[in-house]
């Protein structure tokens, strides 16, 4: 076990609601009669509690981008706890995101951040692309996880004792828990827990609530773990049991923990995603010897069947004057992205092929000197209203959040910003070692050389 102050992260569960219902989910989502959203004071309580921590906060649920609240309680955390670099966001248009985002994570929140500043947990989706501007912004380092591909998840309700651990090997085996000794410790609505799961069981028994958010809570010794301890009784995650494909959308529970999700009205349980923990699940597959345990490689985080970070509706808007009506312009714009062209429809390989990217709604991307490609929801056009002519409409955006788009694509570089983050580093003296090294291999990850 380890006090949260020497854990790489400590999470902020906002929310236990989620679009999906993933077998063994450690935060039990489809087992609450209701899910709850953490209230706006409770969320500022606890990243002011986290003052001086010093590592990455976590946004976790459930699916986080679904609580009403996301864009305040994104800001908030980033105001309060910023990464000490910030990185332009990304601009260009890329195909394959999941390997950027692990290029990113990499060089600004592992290297140059040193692991400081916010971070987002998501199985992506439709919120996660309504709030895609933001939240590339904010977030030096961002987990994500679809749950399309084989990830395995391990039975979470579990009681050691139905598997007949006695008590001699069990504190053992307790405080080798991989959950408590690589991932975090967190702050629920009920309070602050030494471990992830124990908050998660805690919401879902109705237990008596964690430690009271206030600052330096989390300087906890594991000695000072007191009765969260208990909880481990109810939890599978030190016990040595094998993993269901998270798809599978059953949880395996041994006898003790099926009891007492009958009791608490689990709606899983009286829809049959419940399945009883058999000793030892022949045929089951070994979680993956990983560091992580789930999933066998991290481009396997996002599914090639999923399209949701692509873009949805493109509404073709000819400009039929040259003053832009932008109120008419919202009206008829179908709530995505819009292709705005004065004169003839503009033809280009990458429109033809539009929906192979993935491209930052905030970012208005030109195409010539009367076309321009732009998504309703861009924090430039919040506010803006009247009547523009064409220049007026392009300066709408920042200088910073305006390209071109690239005219031949399918030469665009896997990492469009690779070139520009080299150029950070020097022009903010971060050419350690350390710096350079992250740099070379992520070019050389995409087979090229870092000028
Ligand atoms: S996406 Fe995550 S939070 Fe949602 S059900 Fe799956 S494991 Fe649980
Ligand atoms: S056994 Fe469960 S509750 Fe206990 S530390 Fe591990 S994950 Fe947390």
């Amino acid at each position: 076990m380890r006090s949260p102050k020497d854990m790489r992260i400590i999470q902020i569960d906002i929310t236990n609601a989620c679009s999906l219902g993933c077998s063994n989910c450690t935060r039990f989502c489809g087992n609450h009669k209701k899910p709850f959203f953490m209230d706006e004071g409770a969320f500022r309580r606890a990243v002011d509690s986290l003052e001086g921590f010093g590592r990455t906060i976590g946004v976790m649920g459930g699916e986080p981008t679904l609580h009403p609240k996301f864009e305040a309680f994104v800001r908030y955390l980033a105001e309060r706890h910023p990464p000490r670099y910030r990185l332009k966001p990304l601009r260009r248009p890329v195909r394959d995101f999941i390997a950027y985002l692990r290029d990113k994570n990499y060089f600004w929140d592992e290297s140059i951040n040193r692991r400081e500043g916010p971070g987002l947990w998501t199985a992506t989706g439709k919120k996660y692309y309504e709030h895609f501007e933001l939240i590339q912004e904010s977030f030096s380092y961002q987990l994500i996880n679809d749950h399309r591909n084989g990830t395995l998840h391990q039975p979470m309700l579990v009681s050691r004792k139905d598997l007949g651990i006695p008590d001699g090997e069990w504190i053992a085996l307790r405080d080798a828990c991989w959950v408590q000794n690589m991932w975090s410790a967190t702050i629920t609505p009920k309070g602050a827990f030494f471990c992830e799961v124990a908050g998660a069981l805690d919401m879902l028994f109705d237990g008596p609530g964690g430690w009271s958010v206030e600052p330096g809570w989390w300087r906890r010794e594991p000695r000072d773990f007191g009765e969260q301890l208990n909880w481990c009784e109810f939890c599978g995650a030190a016990l040595s049991t094998r993993g269901r494909l998270s798809s599978d959308g059953i949880d395996d529970v041994s006898p003790t923990l099926l009891e007492m999700l009958e009791k608490a009205g689990s709606p899983r349980l009286k829809q049959g995603r419940i399945a009883l923990l058999e000793a030892d699940r022949v045929g089951a597959p070994n979680m993956p010897d990983t560091i992580n345990r789930y999933i066998a490689s991290y481009r396997e985080r996002v599914s090639s069947e999923n399209r949701s970070l692509f873009p949805r509706h493109v509404e073709k808007y000819r400009l039929e004057s040259a003053a832009i009506d932008l109120a008419a312009l919202r009206r008829n714009a179908g709530g995505d992205w819009v292709l705005l062209y004065a004169g003839q429809e503009p033809r280009s390989a990458f429109l033809a092929d539009i929906h192979a990217w993935v491209l930052n709604p905030g970012v208005l991307y030109a195409l010539g000197d009367r076309a321009a490609l732009f998504n309703v929801r861009a924090s430039a056009l919040r506010g803006a209203a009247g009547s523009v002519d064409f220049d007026a409409f392009l300066n709408l955006w920042p200088e910073d959040k305006r390209i071109e788009l690239p005219g031949e694509t399918e030469a665009e570089p896997a990492n469009p910003d690779l070139a520009e983050w080299a150029a950070f580093a020097e022009e903010h003296g971060l050419n350690s070692e350390q710096v350079r090294k992250t740099l070379e291999k992520i070019a050389s990850d995409h087979g090229v050389k870092l000028r």
